[in-house]
């Protein structure tokens, strides 16, 4: 296999103005053709380093891609220091200075005489168009090595990298297809789930798999390699049906769907509708029901009854049941979601209440305690779960479980 690095110019991409994207990008567009990116690097407007950087770059990959520093000003060094790195000169093209003036004068403007600079590319290095701007781009071919130089700005280098260097790529390597698939997992760590996983994913050959926790899931994703893309779907396929099968309810999605869009999906699948009763998450999961697209097929509304008098007014709590038990009970939990059933007509409500912290906690209902209710077609019940964290944890993990909480509900029913 093929090894890439990507080389980051600029001094301002080593602050925390401007980040470092289009390696991102690059690296996911390699690894679609199997060039596999193994270092990239942020260099400041520095002569001397910049030329160390390529010259051991081009020591180690097979194919070194810069991005930036092909302007016209003092600081775009990036020609010259690539082509010192490599032994070679640089080349004055006539016809690339004719286009800078013919490009100028389309914009009404003389050409200042510093862009010149920008006619100037390493010897035998093929000359890359770019549409969106005045820097070309190069590709120069060292034996079965490439180094590419492309301009900074995203809308620049990216036409230029599908367009010119993918297919200069694609012939050095061969037919390689990756296929990849995300699929997610609630409910379980990340320890919890590579148990389950690996005695699957091992059994493959050329699967590269990764498992990343993210907050209040756990995202699997695989990346299968083959040299022809029906063979690599089809293997895709088989080893996302293994996985599936092993995790079961507990996989949310084989597509990298949210929570929330695998919910709204179920909910518009089924024609039904949803109400939120909130409590500790005070409108998040409302927050991310309508982060969807298309929400307003069915999410009718949320409520966000925070003290006692709006659980008692907004939803029909009975003051009994607060003085009873308290907010943070299973019976407020259910007279919420039944509330919400009520005030709303919708199909299901989902209500969540609980301690967040910092403070607030007791002995039998410490931080972190929080209960959940449904209320619909499948009769009301409620659930109570401790989740770990700070306040913006428990509150995130409490609007994934109350999101999940209708999830499984609405799939029992549908079996
Ligand atoms: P130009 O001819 O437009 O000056 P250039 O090749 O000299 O092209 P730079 O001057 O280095 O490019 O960068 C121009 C802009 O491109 C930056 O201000 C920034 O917005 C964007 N850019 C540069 N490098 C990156 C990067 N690595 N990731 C994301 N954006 C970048
Ligand atoms: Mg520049």
């Amino acid at each position: 296999m093929k090894s890439a690095e990507i080389i980051a110019i600029g001094s301002e991409l080593l602050g925390a103005s401007r980040v470092d994207t289009n390696s991102l990008w690059l690296t996911e567009k390699l690894g679609d053709i199997g060039v596999e990116v193994q270092l990239k690097t942020v260099v400041g407007d520095d002569k001397a380093r910049l030329e160390e950087a390529v010259a051991d770059a081009v020591k180690r990959a097979d194919v070194i891609i810069t991005t930036g520093g092909l302007g016209p000003t003092e600081d775009d060094i990036t020609r010259t220091c690539t082509a010192n790195a490599v032994g070679r000169e640089l080349a004055y093209h006539d016809e690339l200075e004719a286009n800078l003036r013919e490009r100028f004068r389309a914009w009404g403007r003389e050409m200042p005489e510093i862009n010149k600079r920008q006619a100037y590319v390493i010897a035998g290095a093929d000359i890359l168009d770019n549409p969106h701007g005045s820097a070309v781009g190069m590709l120069l071919e060292i034996g079965e090595k490439r180094v590419i130089n492309l301009p900074g700005p995203p809308r620049e280098n990216q036409p230029m990298f599908t367009n010119y260097v993918l297919p200069r790529l694609r012939e050095l390597v061969g037919d390689v297809f990756v296929v990849r698939r995300e699929m997610k997992i609630v409910g379980m760590g990340e320890s919890a789930v590579d148990e389950i996983a690996a005695p699957i994913y091992t059994a493959f050959e050329g699967v590269q798999t990764s498992i990343l926790f993210n907050k209040t899931e756990v995202e699997l994703q695989i990346a299968v390699r083959r040299d022809s893309k029906a063979e690599a779907e089809a293997i895709a396929d088989d080893l996302t049906a293994k996985l599936s099968a092993a995790f079961g309810i507990a996989m949310f999605t084989t597509s990298g769907e949210t929570m929330e869009a695998v919910v709204g999906r179920l909910l518009s699948e089924r024609g039904e509708t949803v109400a939120f009763a909130e409590s500790c998450t005070g409108g998040l999961v409302s927050r991310r029901i309508t982060e969807v697209p298309g929400s307003s097929e069915y999410f009718l509304e949320g409520l966000v009854a925070y003290s006692y008098p709006a659980k008692v007014r907004m939803l029909g709590v009975r003051q009994e049941t607060l003085n009873e038990f308290g907010a943070v009970s299973a019976e407020c939990a259910k007279e919420m979601a039944e509330g919400a059933v009520r005030v709303s007509g919708a199909t299901h409500a989902v209500s969540i209440t609980g301690i967040a912290g910092p403070g607030g906690g007791t002995e039998d209902k410490p931080v972190g305690t929080v209960y959940f209710a449904y209320a619909g077609p499948m009769g009301t019940r409620a659930i109570k779960l401790f989740l770990p964290g700070d306040r913006y944890l428990i509150r995130w993990r409490s609007s994934q479980a109350a999101l999940d909480l209708l999830r499984r509900s609405l799939l029992r029913r549908g079996q």
